[in-house]
């Protein structure tokens, strides 16, 4: 495909501007010349040809509005139109950030009530809607648990992290001054409690838990792991990123969670990866309350305002008051379902994620054969060591037959990983139909496993040296 630079002709463009009947004014007076260009070197294209040219570009990229995305711990699920178009009403995207608490009421009022809603949804006492992404919101989650041990002149310097973790929960740990211990995980892929029980000392702040964990199995033994947390002073933090896996059917807070973090762009209506605006409100039991980031929103006798009355916050972890527009949506999205579609929705996540391991366990391994919640992890372990083919190849090879890889390589703890998470926006017939190229690619391994290591074979360019595209993109043009 050409540049829109090579396609550029000197004396076309897309644009007509009318001669300006406003006299020239000397700039000489009012800028020294040396900060002007006479030229900018910039692409001439035609209309028609500049549509053509991002219309192509758009379709060499893959979206969930394009196709299967079955991206394990990321969510990559259909978000309903109708929840953009309530986001982009005059009142919510017009309102100056700057603007006085009795020009934006309406807008307080959508937040307080989402708080509150989240509030009863997980099970927590507040609700923060500060933090702009995930990992943002377990900073400001953890930065609450520092505060909280400062306060009561404990000296707790470590923080506990399953091996199974996210890598953003060890890296939030450190940033606030813990030392990250890894906890093991068991032969059934929860908590080793053994293990717990010998690292839980009183030099412990808190353990950072994902339920369900990344493998997406659901520690069973969450109520004991509560309390042996509980009993030596410390706290229960939960990564809440993946909570389509339990809405409506268990809360944090009932788990005994203290403080959990959420990422709205990937359970309520916002698409998560590409860069977007994300959200990551943080919840807290009640002896986290007081710790909540400043400016928080409170009832008056005129409805609803600011406050920065509370003496023991962390202080503001964003400038005005988060991503507004994300917060719109899932507030839309939560509202338009209601307690059962929050409940059905997880029930159908749960079902699809099933459905895929039951129909792929006769042809990979499943490390851990248990009902899982809403994603399954299985292994390449057996192409590996039968035809030389690895999970690389085979995610590679998908691209082939349209649908966006998996992730693989994570959880760290299972080799060869391949994490499935299809959600609860997809039909049986798209379920089956990626099951069938899933178990096309593992018999090609046995039958063609160079075909495999090939792959893509259908794509503009095949395979990357990905180190180096991550790290030194050339994305820049030279004549
Ligand atoms: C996505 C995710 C995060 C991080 O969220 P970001 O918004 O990308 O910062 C943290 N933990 C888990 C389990 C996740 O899936």
């Amino acid at each position: 495909m050409e540049l829109i630079f090579e396609i550029s002709r000197p004396g076309r463009g897309a644009a007509h501007v009318s001669a300006s009947d406003v006299p020239a004014v000397d700039l000489d007076h009012i800028i020294d010349r040396k900060y002007l260009r006479d030229e900018l070197d910039l692409p001439e294209v035609a209309e028609i040809d500049l549509v053509r040219h991002y219309t192509n570009l758009s379709r060499r990229n893959f979206g969930v509005d394009l196709g299967f995305y079955p991206l394990g711990s990321c969510t990559m699920k259909y978000n309903p139109k109708i929840n953009e178009n309530v986001a982009a009403m005059p009142g919510f995207t017009g309102v100056h950030p700057d603007a006085p608490d009795a020009f934006a009421r309406g807008n307080l009022e959508l937040m307080y009530d989402m708080q509150k809603r989240l509030s009863s949804i997980f099970g927590m006492a507040d609700f923060t809607l500060q933090p702009a992404a995930g990992a943002h919101g377990e900073l400001t989650g953890v930065m609450m648990i520092k505060k909280y041990f400062e306060k009561k002149g404990e000296k707790r310097h470590l923080i506990l992290i399953p091996d199974a973790a996210h890598g953003t929960n060890p890296a939030s740990g450190a940033l606030c001054g813990f030392e990250a211990v890894t906890l093991r995980s068991n032969m059934e892929g929860g908590v080793d409690l053994e293990h717990l029980e010998s690292l839980m000392t009183e030099d412990v702040a808190a353990l950072m838990l994902t339920n369900p964990n990344t493998l997406g199995l659901f520690e069973r033994n969450i109520e004991k792991v509560a309390q042996i947390i509980h009993s030596r002073g410390g706290l229960l933090y939960g990564d809440g990123a993946n909570a389509n896996a339990f809405l409506g059917k268990t809360r944090p807070g009932d788990m005994g969670f203290d403080v959990i973090q959420l990422n709205l762009h990937k359970t309520f209506s916002t698409p998560h990866g590409g860069g977007g605006p994300g959200s990551g409100p943080v919840g807290v039991g009640e002896v986290l309350v007081d710790y909540l980031p400043v400016p928080r929103i409170v009832k008056n006798d005129s409805g609803y305002g600011w406050s920065d009355h509370f003496p023991d916050t962390i202080g503001r972890m964003r400038a005005f008051y988060g991503n507004f527009n994300v917060m719109v949506k899932a507030y839309a999205y939560i509202r338009s379902l209601g307690a059962e579609g929050l409940t059905r929705a997880t029930e159908m996540a749960v079902l699809n994620a099933n459905y895929i391991k039951e129909k792929l366990k006769p042809y990979f391994d499943l490390p851990y054969d248990r009902t899982c919640m809403h994603e399954c992890v299985f292994s390449g372990n057996r192409q590996v060591e039968q035809n030389g083919v690895h999970t690389s190849d085979m995610a590679k090879r998908l691209i082939d037959f349209g649908y966006h890889p998996p992730t693989i390589y994570f959880p760290l703890i299972v080799p060869e990983a391949i994490m499935i998470e299809p959600t609860e926006t997809e039909s049986v017939e798209t379920l089956d139909a990626f099951c069938e190229a899933m178990i096309s690619i593992a018999r090609e391994a046995e039958e063609n496993p160079q075909r495999v290591k090939d792959a893509p074979l259908s794509t503009p360019v095949s395979r990357l040296d990905e180190v180096l595209a991550a790290r030194k993109p050339d994305v820049c043009w030279k004549k």
